[in-house]
């Protein structure tokens, strides 16, 4: 690899950069990659990222976070829209907003060159060369002298920013909007990071689907609120909190522990992302103070904050000229908050786009753009069909094929499943991709439960699973089980992490072992049903076995044991079961269980007393 280019999302709270090769974009560095967008300068030099924030308390006076609300501005124009708190803002040359250090006056973008020579680091850590250019992302309202000065902290870090592309575009072109369309689609990119919102409304202008140069993304109209982000839901919880908190204390909280509040409400709201409820526990040396709270009480403490989201997404639905939404696309961690999700969902009227992480997704795109201006092909997995075939898996490690292979885009599929065991409260649902029949040939997508099932026998649950693949090759897999009305959903993009290479090989592998896969999944859904069977036989044997002869039961104990014989031999060598005769063993059993079945329905009715003599013919 020669002078690769990456993208950058430099933001105002966590920064990141990513790549993109054949196998699609990904984000480098360790861990989830974000690089808090956090500077000290020391005397003896600077410390960036994660070290810089853990120690902020320590260093107030030099430690700067949210640069990104100074570049390019003037100091005048920062303190009238609210300056932020802390950054020490002073009036710079030609009296754009600086800030101070000791005897020196620092330019945002002199701050913001640090944070991205430590991204150009990590990346050139991990790709082995060294980064030199870069596509950096914007927010789409930046003005000229905004995307100039972000250019200007590139150049200090010893980066050529190869272009400057708005945030919405990139987090656009991560899920493929726009790639080879034809038609014109319109997008909502729906933004809250931790202290700002930003709504974008995009429009694909349908081209001959060439090229992926972003150009043909453009933003019709945008709306924000530069004070409204996840840190004002944590401010919510702290003030709804800190009475009872200081009740417990016994008096004011010092500094330190509003600090510990604080941390403890963000913990909170980030846990009732996933749980109904949750505990945080904040310690003390005289015992530990419990914050609890649930998912409702932080919907009804975040209802002004989504008032205010709400009315900035009419505002830029009526100044773009109220288009209908085709897709939402969601960036930025607080969009992991349920009631935001349904929020940008119901304004919208579309389920909104979540297969991509949405604190990576706008650094995804800036990598895809970055792939583009580097002359690399884009083209390979974005064709017009579904590459591999897409299935779920079920009981024994088998596949359900759900969409196959070259289907065309959009596709989707239903299909009906059950459980197999008694009782089950919660159904896992494995999403897989290939051509193999087994599921531990193909490659795993995603996984996720649908839970809190009443306790129903095995069979009696009916779960309907839909795949839905849409033409930007987005998988949204829902599973609602129908009896209560459960439901739960993923969304992937197969196309990542995949090459064509391997689509290639996967398919050549498919044919090479179609005989002994087809074999293998037979023999799997014969242990499967054979156990069902095993096990009702077994308990109505113990019920009604005294109304049939010793004969007939002798018999049936033979049956049952010829099938577990073949059961044992499918576990130990899967390979050498006579497939055949397994099945014949089956339905052998199946034709002695008869009169077994017809005893237990005796012996049944006879329990409730109704005097029933026998079971008649249909
Ligand atoms: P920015 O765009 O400002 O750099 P981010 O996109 O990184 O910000 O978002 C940071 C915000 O996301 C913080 O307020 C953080 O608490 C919030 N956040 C992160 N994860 C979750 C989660 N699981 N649930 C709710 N909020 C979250
Ligand atoms: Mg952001």
């Amino acid at each position: 690899m020669q002078d690769p280019i990456v993208g950058i999302d430099l933001g105002t709270t966590n920064s990141l950069v990513a790549f993109a090769d054949a196998r699609g974009p990904r984000v480098l560095g360790p861990g989830r990659g974000l690089v808090p967008s956090v500077i000290r300068v020391d005397p003896t030099g600077v410390v960036v990222g994660e070290s810089a924030k853990a120690e902020r308390a320590l260093h107030p006076h030099t430690t700067f976070a949210s640069v990104k609300r100074l570049i390019g501005r003037s100091a005048a124009e920062v303190r009238d829209a609210g300056a932020p708190q802390g950054l020490g803002l002073v009036d710079g040359p030609r009296g754009l907003a600086a800030v101070r250090v000791g005897d020196r006056t620092l330019l945002p973008q002199e701050l913001s060159a640090h944070v991205l020579r430590e991204l150009a680091r990590v990346a050139s850590a991990e790709l082995g060369v060294a980064v030199r250019r870069a596509v950096i992302t914007v927010p789409a309202y930046f003005d000229d002298g905004q995307r100039q000065a972000t250019r200007d902290a590139a150049r200090l870090a010893g980066l050529e920013a190869v272009r400057i592309v708005n945030e919405p575009t990139a987090a656009a072109l991560a899920y493929g909007i726009g790639r080879g369309h034809r038609a014109a689609e319109t997008v909502a990119v729906f933004d809250l990071g931790g202290g700002t919102f930003d709504l974008s409304i995009l429009s694909v202008i349908p081209g001959d689907g060439t090229g992926l140069d972003g150009e043909f993304l453009q933003v019709l109209a945008t709306a924000g609120d530069t004070a409204l982000g996840g840190d004002d839901l944590d401010a919510a919880i702290v003030a709804h909190a800190l009475p009872p908190y200081e009740a417990w204390l016994g008096g004011p909280a010092t500094p330190q522990g509003m600090e510990r509040l604080r941390a403890a409400a963000e913990r909170a709201k980030c846990a009732l992302s996933t749980v109904e409820c949750t505990t945080e526990r904040i310690e003390h040396e005289h015992g530990a103070w419990e914050l609890v709270l649930d998912r409702a009480l932080l919907e009804s403490l975040a209802q002004p904050l989504l008032d205010r989201m709400a009315a900035c997404c009419r505002r830029a639905l009526a100044d773009a000229g109220a288009p209908a939404i085709d897709r939402v696309v969601l960036v930025g961690g607080s969009t992991r908050v349920p009631a935001v999700r349904a929020l940008a969902g119901r304004i919208f009227g579309v389920e909104p786009y979540t297969a991509l992480d949405p604190d990576v997704v706008v650094a995804l795109g800036a990598a895809l753009q970055a792939q583009v201006l580097a002359g690399g092909r884009t083209d390979l997995l974005l064709m017009d069909v579904v590459p591999l075939s897409l299935g779920i898996e079920t009981a024994g490690g088998a596949v359900a094929k759900m969409i196959v292979r070259n289907s065309a885009m959009p596709a989707r599929a239903t299909e009906m499943f059950s459980t197999g065991v008694d009782g089950q409260t919660a159904v896992k649902l494995h999403v897989v991709q290939g051509e193999r029949e087994l599921v531990k040939d193909c490659r795993s997508l995603a996984t996720f439960e649908l839970r809190g099932l009443p306790p129903m026998p095995a069979g009696i649950p009916q779960v309907q699973v839909d795949f839905m693949v849409d033409a930007n090759g987005v998988l949204a897999v829902h599973a609602v089980e129908r009896r209560s009305g459960r439901r739960a959903q993923v969304q992937v993009v197969p196309a990542y992490g995949l090459t064509t290479d391997e689509v290639d090989r996967m398919e050549a592998e498919s044919l090479e072992h179609a005989r002994e896969d087809m074999h293998a999944h037979r023999v799997i859904d014969l242990v499967v049903n054979a156990r069902l069977d095993i096990t009702w036989i077994e308990e109505a044997r113990t019920r009604a076995g005294a109304l049939l002869d010793a004969a007939y039961l002798e018999d049936l104990e033979g049956h049952l044991t010829r099938l577990k014989g073949f059961i044992a031999l499918a576990e130990r060598s899967p390979g050498q079961v006579d497939a055949d005769a397994f099945h014949a063993a089956k339905d052998a059993l199946d034709r002695a269980s008869m009169r077994l079945h017809e005893a237990a329905i005796v012996q049944s009715l006879q329990s409730m007393d109704r005097g029933v003599k026998g079971v008649v013919q249909p």
